[in-house]
């Protein structure tokens, strides 16, 4: 098991790397002290502890539900984190069809759907369901797998509230954008999100408190993927050309390392194109010449530090080309490609100044 900031990585299921928050297991310690206090044994707690065990392996199968229908759109994902408030799986990106969207978003609670519709069927014919008792605990070893059973029709119907970052919002973004464009499509989802989350602020006021949390989850997620969207939709249809930077430096393969010190001293550049006869054969990322000037000091060369170039045409739309940078944190730069040749680079901090301007210019 290997850690990687907060982060434990738990395994690799289905060819996805499966992680849990450090934070994920206050959860367990939390169950574990209500079940304390309401039955004092420890037979009690490691009961309540295997309930939320069963839960978070639904809620493990519902983000697979996502991540294995978004793959078979040609959509991978980077990872499952397990957090304390619900699962998350790091799609590379979005499904560009509203239609493979909606399913890949209805996937997940429907995992759920058929874990409970598999339990129903299971305790009819077992005779295992349980009449609830107003008096005793909410859960007991009798009615175990009937609270596992509601615990998943909870979760879907809980998923499928229409507000983001709720597998409902992208339902209704995804349905509101085959009617109008997708930006428009998620302003409007953002309003509706915005406006339940108000809701649920509002009963939390007068209920139960955890609403207002929730209410707060809900909000922050619809401000967020609305500014997401607003910026996508700046860069959308921009040839990356009006962005991009021409004025440069380039390194020799054969060049020492001292020489991309200097240069970067010198100016702003952190990473470099690296030109075998004005042919790019890689790129030199700041990291990687740290990293040779750990190994082989200031004198050594260039070409023992660089790595595949990613490139781009130089008419590629700024939307996709930010999409690429953000997939892949080691390939910070992206090289322009004309006609064979290297005519300018890119990196996220261009695309940010780029929409810094937009920003300035639109406020005129
Ligand atoms: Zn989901």
């Amino acid at each position: 098991m290997t850690w990687e900031g907060w982060s434990l990585k738990l395994g690799r299921v289905a060819g996805i790397d499966l992680w849990m928050h450090a934070t994920f297991p206050l959860l367990f310690i939390w169950v574990g002290f209500i079940y304390w206090v309401q039955t004092g044994t420890l037979a009690g707690v490691l009961f309540g502890l295997s309930f939320i065990a069963v839960l978070f392996l639904c809620v493990i199968l519902h983000e697979y539900g996502h991540a294995l229908t978004a793959r078979r759109y040609g959509i991978g994902t980077r990872y499952i984190t397990l957090l304390p408030i619900g699962g998350l799986a790091a799609l590379e990106r979005m499904p560009r069809r509203p239609r493979h969207e909606i399913i890949v978003a209805l996937m997940g609670p429907a995992v759920n759907i058929v874990i409970a519709a598999a339990l129903a069927v299971l305790l009819t014919l077992t005779g295992g369901w349980v009449a609830p008792d107003m008096d005793g605990p909410m859960l007991m070893p009798a009615n175990f797998l009937q609270t596992v059973l509601f615990a998943n029709i909870f979760l879907a119907v809980f998923n499928m509230i229409p507000a983001f970052p709720m597998d409902g919002g992208r339902v209704l973004r995804a349905a509101l954008s085959l009617r109008m464009g997708h930006v428009s499509a998620t302003r409007v989802a953002a309003r509706v999100g915005k406006t339940v989350a108000l809701g649920f602020g509002v009963l939390g006021l007068f209920g139960n408190p955890l609403l207002i949390l929730i209410a707060g989850f809900i909000w922050i997620g619809a401000a967020g993927e609305a500014g997401a969207s607003e910026m996508e939709a700046q860069l959308q249809g921009r040839p990356v050309a009006r962005a991009m930077i021409t004025d440069f430096h380039t390194l020799a393969p054969g060049a020492p390392l001292g020489h991309a010190v200097d240069l970067t001293l010198a100016g702003k550049q952190t990473d470099f194109p690296v030109l075998d006869a004005g042919r790019l054969v890689g790129v030199a990322s700041q990291a990687a010449i740290l990293r040779g000037l750990r190994d082989h000091g200031l004198h050594g060369r260039v070409a023992e530090v660089m790595s595949e170039p990613v490139t781009a045409d130089l008419h590629t739309d700024l939307a996709e080309l930010m999409e690429n940078l953000q997939r892949d944190p080691e390939h910070r730069l992206i090289c322009l490609m004309q006609r064979g040749a290297l005519v300018g680079v890119i990196d996220m901090e261009n695309i940010a100044e780029f929409l810094r301007i937009q920003a300035a210019l639109s406020e005129r």
